[in-house]
């Protein structure tokens, strides 16, 4: 018989709201949701005084706790996924690009392997940052990484990752990325726009290809201007989602609150866009060849061009419910239940309910994570006093 635990005595998030409701896990599922429930043998994860939400997904990361995702070593992706339960995360994406085509084939092939559940987190796929972006607005990658949209390449390098590719980062205003984008709906990942210097109309354009994401709103793309509203306006307008960037750093804390007066609880994806400094208190690391310094929650170039962010998923976390004035149920959507979609998932993951996977976050009062189970298995437990067998 598969082994059971029961988070038990705590408050969960169940259909977006608070009640006080046991989980009975057997295997890597949840099999029941119920008050009192019988532990009946079972290992108890005593939850009182805790919220009980799905486990934290996160779709635009490139590594944390010094690993890269910029390695070729498929076991940066086995570590990763040991390391980020301490962040409440159960679920990511790896992003990740290479310097040129045959490089970023060879790297997708490397790391196809790692993308199966094992110990931790379970990595969901691939989001593909580069290479088809606007060197206008590039952020941190090097400007020979980038490469106009191609059909074949990706198609090239989707083959190379096994298929696992999820996500798909592009600027809709260069030429042939409309295709690119119609290419990649197709095939069943998301089309996100991003790194982009499109006008509104472009941007637009690239929605009714089919774009129905949108890559770190706000950071790497042209600003919102009184005469023509850019890729902001048209995100906001559109009816796709966006990821926000809540380490503080990225976006102000005002602006993030302005987006989601109007993407709402629906429409917001947080990710960390993490590097591999994060979590790895205060050292200096490089990306593309370049030194990156740790400045607050942001690492930064030189120039002082911000290449990520060092703020883990339970920090962002901890500020979307300060900035945005939500409450911490309303925050399970923004990190678990819409990025689940973004990563393809969300027949299984993004919400506690029968049948799910058994990735659970245990949250004290400060919001600061406490225990974390990932398909049924303890992976961080911050109290092991709370663990009764
Ligand atoms: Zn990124």
């Amino acid at each position: 018989m598969a082994q059971r635990l029961l988070v038990r005595g705590g408050v969960a998030v169940v259909r977006g709201e608070l009640a006080k409701l046991d989980i009975m896990i057997a295997g890597a599922q949840i099999a029941a949701i119920g008050a009192a429930l019988d532990p009946g043998g079972a290992i108890v994860l005593d939850a009182s005084g805790l919220t009980v939400g799905p486990g934290f997904i996160d779709v635009h990361v490139h590594g944390g706790g010094d690993v890269s995702f910029f390695s070729k070593d498929p076991g940066s992706v086995d570590a990763y996924a040991r390391w980020a339960p301490r962040n409440g995360v159960t679920g990511f994406l790896v992003s990740t690009v290479g310097r040129d085509a045959g490089d970023t084939s060879a790297l997708l092939g490397a790391l196809a392997p790692a993308m199966r559940p094992a110990e931790g987190a379970e990595p969901l796929g691939f989001h593909l940052e580069g290479p088809f972006l606007n060197p206008e607005r590039k952020g941190a990658f090097p400007r020979s990484y980038l490469r106009p949209p191609s059909v074949a390449e990706f198609e090239a390098f989707q083959q190379a990752a096994r298929g696992h590719i999820r996500q798909v980062t592009v600027a809709p205003e260069l030429e042939g990325a409309l295709d690119l984008i119609r290419a990649v709906a197709d095939s069943g990942s998301v089309p996100a726009i991003g790194h982009t210097d499109a006008t509104y109309a472009e941007a637009n354009a690239g929605f009714a290809a089919g774009a129905r994401h949108v890559t770190h709103l706000f950071n790497a793309m042209r600003p919102l201007h009184q005469r023509d509203g850019g890729p902001i306006a048209a995100a906001l307008l559109q009816a796709g989602t966006c990821e926000l960037i809540c380490d503080g750093a990225h976006v102000a804390p005002e602006t993030l609150r302005l987006a989601y007066s109007l993407l709402g609880p629906a429409r917001t994806v947080i990710v960390t866009d993490n590097l591999e400094m994060a979590g790895a208190s205060g050292h200096d690391g490089q990306f593309g060849g370049e030194r990156l310094s740790i400045k607050g929650n942001a690492a930064v170039r030189a120039d002082g061009t911000i290449a990520g962010s060092v703020a883990t998923m339970d920090q962002h976390v901890r500020n979307a419910v300060r900035f945005l004035g939500i409450p911490v149920q309303e925050v399970f959507r923004l990190c678990s239940a819409n990025p689940a979609v973004v990563a393809g998932a969300s027949a299984r993951k993004g919400r506690i309910e029968p049948g799910f996977d058994a990735d659970v976050v245990l949250l004290n009062e400060a919001l600061e994570v406490v225990a974390t189970v990932c398909r049924g298995e303890i992976a961080f437990l911050r109290e092991p006093g709370r663990l009764r067998r």
